[in-house]
């Protein structure tokens, strides 16, 4: 393979066209030629792949949505029950409630006694 070779092949790779005295070269040389072909193959396959032989089945997205509807309902549970949003924000918000009752208490619980004994005026 001569530097030529190299170079001639990278533009074929790239998709660049090619000049005459280079076809002339590839024409005439076998590792050129064998690249040559092997890069016309590879854009068969890619077209042939691209033209459509995936064909989707009748029916996927139905068969798709009836898997994820019964996956969904299998779920249940507290588990379920407990990652959604709102769950989550009225436990916070009792949670909350509590300390701040927890807190008065405890701030009151030093008035109240000594009110109720006539202590505080
Ligand atoms: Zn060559």
């Amino acid at each position: 393979m001569n530097p030529s070779c190299t170079a001639i092949q990278e533009r074929m790779v790239a998709g660049e066209s090619l000049g005459e005295a280079d076809q002339a070269h590839v024409l005439a040389c076998a590792g050129c030629s064998r690249l040559a072909a092997d890069c016309l193959a590879l854009d068969a396959i890619v077209a042939d792949e691209l033209d459509g032989t995936v064909t989707v089945p009748d029916g996927f997205a139905d068969h798709v949505m009836r898997r994820l509807e019964a996956g969904s309902g299998r779920v249940g549970g507290w588990d379920d029950l407990l990652t959604r949003r709102w769950v989550q924000v009225v436990l916070a918000n009792v949670g909350i409630a509590f300390a701040i009752v927890n807190l008065l208490r405890f701030v009151f619980s030093t008035l109240i006694p000594a009110a109720s004994l006539g202590g505080v005026p």
